[in-house]
């Protein structure tokens, strides 16, 4: 029985373990399209511009505000195919093989009860559309329990600090029971330990002096769920709107991008940077 259990699950690993490509496009009906919004280049004034180059100045301690302040703003370009915000999301399906334990209450949805089905026909919808999300699925008909290969079934381990004694060496006697004290005339005695009272061991807490400690794979219930993880991204995309500023100050006729809601600036061929600040100190 076991036998052909593992065969089905192994039928099903072409496909585990794999980013499996998506099935032919289905579009979403009509009452699911999100917003779209359109901003115009109008967008950014001559105003929002030097402001957002002046806070770009700010930022870099070597960089003059003199080409900023003066600038002559000729044109503002919205850059051609983003000046408009568009939502839209993606979605990758990617199977694995995992398990969990299993407290052996729930029969398991086990490959003799159905062919598993291909990644992309298992219904999964997003909770909220437009919003970043990963779900983990548990795909039908690849289960099967097995003794905990972590603790061999028995549902414990052996503590790794005391080694399955119940009890560790003190430190603050070195395991001796004693310590020294020296008095005001600069004797020497020999006190029994607070701290182990003089046995020179003391109780594990980690194991809580037991010696053992509960599998962390089966939790203590010796048995696993082995099955077949269906994990699903869901992705929200969104475009950046960017503007294409040029500019004159003295010689110098170049261009500088103002991008996203918070005007960012990318600048670089910014007339008075580090260099030019630092030579003439
Ligand atoms: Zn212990
Ligand atoms: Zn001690
Ligand atoms: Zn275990």
């Amino acid at each position: 029985m076991l036998n052909s259990y593992i065969q089905h699950i192994l039928l099903f690993e072409h496909i585990a373990g794999f980013v499996v490509p998506p099935p032919p496009l289905t579009l979403p009906a009509e009452t699911e399209r999100p917003t779209e919004e359109y901003s115009s280049a109008s967008n950014i004034s001559e105003d929002d511009a030097r402001a957002a180059m002046i806070q770009f100045v700010s930022e870099h301690c070597c960089y003059g505000s003199k080409p900023a302040k003066e600038m002559e703003i000729s044109s503002i370009l919205p850059s051609s195919a983003l000046h408009y915000q568009l939502e839209t999301f993606s979605e990758s399906r990617e199977t694995s093989r995992d398990f969990v334990h299993y407290k052996g209450r729930k029969p398991l949805m086990g490959p003799m009860h159905g062919m598993a089905p291909p990644p992309w026909n298992i219904m999964c919808s997003p909770t909220n559309l437009f919003q970043d999300e990963v779900k983990e699925l548990e795909v039908p008909y690849t289960a099967f329990a097995a003794r905990c290969h972590n603790c061999d079934g028995r549902g414990f381990n052996r503590c790794y600090r005391c080694h399955g004694r119940g009890r560790v060496r003190c430190g603050s006697c070195h395991a001796s029971g004693h310590t020294w004290r020296t008095d005001a005339e600069g004797q020497r005695h020999q006190e029994t330990c607070h701290s182990c009272h003089g046995s020179g061991r003391k109780w594990c807490y980690t194991c809580g002096g037991d010696g053992r400690i509960t599998c962390a794979s089966c939790k203590g219930y010796r048995m696993l769920k082995h099955y077949v993880k269906l994990t699903v991204r869901l992705q929200r995309l969104r475009a950046v709107p960017v503007s294409e500023v040029a500019y004159k100050w003295e010689d110098t006729n170049t261009r500088f991008w103002i991008y996203g809601n918070e005007h960012k600036v990318h600048a670089p061929d910014y007339p008075q940077q580090c260099c030019w600040g630092c030579s003439i100190l």
